[in-house]
């Protein structure tokens, strides 16, 4: 497979904490590659590891093929681009000033580019407005239009869908979809919405203290994704002690809602739970955070 990027055994300790111990990724070509992790899992120190901007303590990246230990590597930064944390603008500038400083700062030709990128994010009537009046969604995709400005094949974006009410979610997951479709970016992207981060990723990292513990395409996620009957009851205590007789994994989703999984015949459920009061059954695939559970124990 064609990787973009790939990680060998890349090491990152701070003073006291060792934030990566050892992460070997693989992101390929053209994908959107979802970074999945509990806070504190290391997915910020990848992101700005392999973006440039924090040196690692051993092991190493290559970028487009390129040993970033490599003379090459230079050119082969030029193609990454990067929103790790908050967005870089300034808040003094409108959106179209701000790209105009970033064009200065990766030394780009001209700024004939600037009104196509604007359009892109959708800050293009935007004006005069300084960035620091935008609203929270505004400023994330003028941060993801400066990460943008080079033209990049790969875009890292660290958890862009953070805080934006669901109206600018939408809008985010559109553009994440668009630079990937229509301008053939490959795309980290990090976040704990893991329903959201399920309709864009075609790729998964699984990261946990500081380890890469699984890999996966959303195909073939889907395909190990376990199957469920979802069952509403009115007593989660009396179905509990009635499906320790059945012997299938069940999870407790809420007080009145839980998944058995495996394959199990509705009638036999029926039989079983006769006494918890069943209200409703639904069949059901497990989705990205049931796997996520599964997969690193606990919750996101
Ligand atoms: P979150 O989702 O909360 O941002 P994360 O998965 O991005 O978490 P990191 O921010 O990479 O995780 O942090 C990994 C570990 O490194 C954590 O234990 C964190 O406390 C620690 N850490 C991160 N940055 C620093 C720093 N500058 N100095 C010391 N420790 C740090």
């Amino acid at each position: 497979m064609d990787y973009v990027l790939e990680t060998k055994s890349l090491l990152k300790s701070y003073r006291h904490v060792e934030a990566l111990s050892g992460v070997d990724m693989h992101v390929p070509k053209d994908s959107i590659y979802g970074l999945v992790g509990r806070n504190g899992a290391g997915k910020t120190t990848l992101m700005r590891v392999v973006a440039g901007m924090q040196k690692e303590n051993g092991g190493t990246y290559l970028l487009f093929g390129v040993d970033k230990n490599s003379r090459e590597i230079k050119k082969e930064r030029k193609r990454v681009g990067a929103m790790i944390e908050s967005p870089a603008i300034f808040h003094d500038l409108s959106a179209e000033d701000n790209l105009k400083m970033q064009y200065r700062i990766l030394g780009l030709p001209s700024f004939d580019t600037i009104p196509e990128i604007l359009s892109t994010v959708g800050l293009e009537n935007t004006g005069n407005k300084k960035a620091g009046s935008f609203s929270f969604g505004m400023k994330q995709r003028l941060g993801i239009a400066m990460a943008i400005a080079g033209n990049p094949d790969l875009l890292i974006l660290d958890e862009p869908i953070n805080g934006l009410d669901p109206e600018a979610i939408v809008e985010m997951r559109e553009l994440i979809l668009r630079l990937n479709r229509e301008m053939n970016m490959t795309i980290i992207v990090s976040s704990h919405i893991l329903d959201e981060l399920a309709k864009v990723a075609t790729y998964y990292g699984f990261i946990d203290s500081g380890r890469m513990v699984k890999e996966v395409s959303a195909v073939d996620m889907e395909k190990e994704c376990r199957k469920a009957l979802r069952i509403k009851v009115e007593s989660i205590e009396k179905s509990a002690i009635a499906l320790t007789s059945l012997g299938n994994d069940y999870s407790v989703i809420d007080d009145n809602t839980l998944d058995i999984f495996g394959d199990i015949g509705i009638k036999e459920v029926l039989d079983v739970l006769s006494g918890a009061g069943i209200k409703d059954i639904e069949k059901r695939n497990e989705n990205l955070e049931g796997y996520f559970i599964n997969t690193m124990g606990g919750c996101v």
